[in-house]
């Protein structure tokens, strides 16, 4: 069956998604979780391993901490850029105080930092704060 490979961002559960579906709130056959939320939803780094190597369309992480300044200007951007991108990317976060590890296996040096994946390949990454305009520009259309 043809459709976009999507991992639940709850249940890890790999859904395939009809392509002209993507922007009608599908959900996780398995948890029923919605798998394009409209805002940023925080994930594990189990998850991200298995959506960024995954997924069809494309996911942008945004790497941050609660002890982090322009992290916590740039929370509520990424948010309304998520909502704005619904059914073309998917827009979510790992809080990297919470999980040390995975600053330093991806190499990441600064927060915030975006990293955008498709198919299993790194296709951009991003540090510093942005805007939501600016944040919707820089993301990769599936
Ligand atoms: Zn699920």
């Amino acid at each position: 069956m043809a459709g976009k490979k999507l991992t639940c961002l709850k249940c890890a559960q790999v859904n395939r998604v009809p392509f002209d579906k993507l922007g009608d709130g599908p959900k996780c056959g398995s948890c029923a979780a919605p798998l394009m939320p409209s805002k940023a939803v925080e994930i594990t780094p189990a998850i991200l391993t298995k959506a960024s190597a995954t997924d069809d369309v494309p996911l942008v992480v945004d790497f941050w901490a609660p002890w982090c300044g322009p992290c916590k200007m740039m929370g509520p951007e990424f948010d309304k850029a998520a909502g704005q991108l619904a059914g073309k990317a998917r827009l979510v976060k790992v809080n990297t105080q919470t999980h040390q590890s995975v600053s330093g296996k991806l190499g990441i040096r600064g927060i915030p930092t975006m990293i955008a994946w498709q198919n299993g390949r790194e296709l951009k990454r991003q540090s510093g704060a942005m805007k939501v305009g600016q944040i919707v520009g820089w993301v990769p259309r599936g």
